[in-house]
């Protein structure tokens, strides 16, 4: 009730906040155009999200009762941790992201953060406390500025430079017609997959979530892309909780933690030197990608 009461400006700031958040995550999940299946509880407390400790404890999840596809599910991010999900196509990865933004509801066990049960705390408190960097993100038909800003609409000049410099998109900037005030989109200058990426980054400075979720793929861009990107995704992860989404395990070796996941389980949990040793599933998947690499190396001329 107390929003109807709110000046048409706040509203409009929040509604644009959660539709952004919306418009990235549902890209980013492929879930756009489906419908919502959670409310709010009534009277749901706010989430106080402090550092962002997230904690899966035994979640089990179907999208169809038929075909239960995460089991047994337990893992930790504490607070300012970096934790990777990898595993190969298929095994539940997208399905534990979409699980901690509450998009559906867990059929078992329980998520956390910060201790507070995400079932009892407001949608738009959970993703107002979660950033996403997708590797598709959406651009608006609009300047730069104006989607860098889309973070935080109330940030100032300065801070929304701050974060393009952090995002490394300096030079980018440099190099566009009118700056800051080149308008891009679909029906604007056309970005490249890297630089979308690095908008999405600046965003999450502005916003300065405790959590964030990352799409680590970057196997569609050239080297120096990626390492730019590596680089500016490590400044955005620091001091927050972070669940990285790993296709490549080359960019997660750093990770405080490796969650293994296979078929819906949890087969393997440690950092890349305890996986490494253990010689099993994430060794194997590592083995090989290492071998494919080299194999890559030697076709170029
Ligand atoms: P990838 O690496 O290929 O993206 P993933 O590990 O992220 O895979 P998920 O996308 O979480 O895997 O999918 C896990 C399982 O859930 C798959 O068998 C998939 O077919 C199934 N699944 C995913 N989304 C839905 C949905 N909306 N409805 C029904 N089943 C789904």
């Amino acid at each position: 009730m107390i929003q109807l009461f709110m000046p048409l400006n706040v509203l409009g700031f929040v509604y644009r906040e959660i539709r952004q958040a919306l418009v990235d995550i549902e890209r980013m999940f492929g879930l756009l155009g489906e419908e919502a299946g959670v409310r709010d509880r009534p009277g749901a407390a706010e989430l106080e999200p402090d550092g962002g400790a997230v904690a899966f404890n035994d979640v089990g999840f179907a999208y169809h009762p038929e075909r239960r596809i995460l089991e047994g599910v337990s893992f930790t991010i504490p607070a300012g941790a970096k934790v990777a999900l990898v595993g190969p196509s298929g095994a539940g990865k997208s399905t534990v992201a979409r699980l901690l933004f509450r998009f559906y509801d867990v059929t078992s066990g329980a998520i956390t953060v910060n201790g507070q049960d995400i079932r009892d705390v407001s949608q738009s408190s959970l993703r107002a406390a979660i950033g996403v960097v997708p590797q598709d993100t959406v651009l608006f038909n609009d300047t730069i500025y104006y989607n860098v800003a889309y973070g935080r609409p109330d940030a100032t000049e300065a801070e929304v430079r701050r974060a393009i410099h952090l995002a490394d998109l300096d030079d980018f900037v440099a190099r566009l017609p009118d700056g800051l005030d080149t308008v891009v989109g679909e029906r604007g200058l056309k970005v490249s997959g890297g630089e979308k990426q690095r908008i999405a980054i600046a965003r999450v400075l502005l916003k300065d979530p405790p959590i964030l979720v990352l799409d680590e793929a970057t196997s569609s861009l050239d080297s120096a892309s990626e390492q730019a990107i590596l680089g500016a995704l490590n400044t955005v992860a620091r001091q927050r909780s972070t669940l990285a989404i790993a296709h490549r395990l080359s960019t997660i070796m750093d990770a405080d933690r490796i969650v293994v996941l296979d078929q819906g389980r949890v087969v393997e949990q440690g950092d890349h030197q305890e996986l490494l040793a253990a010689n099993g599933v994430y060794a194997a998947l590592w083995h090989q990608q290492q071998s494919l690499a080299a194999v890559d190396d030697e076709t170029l001329p």
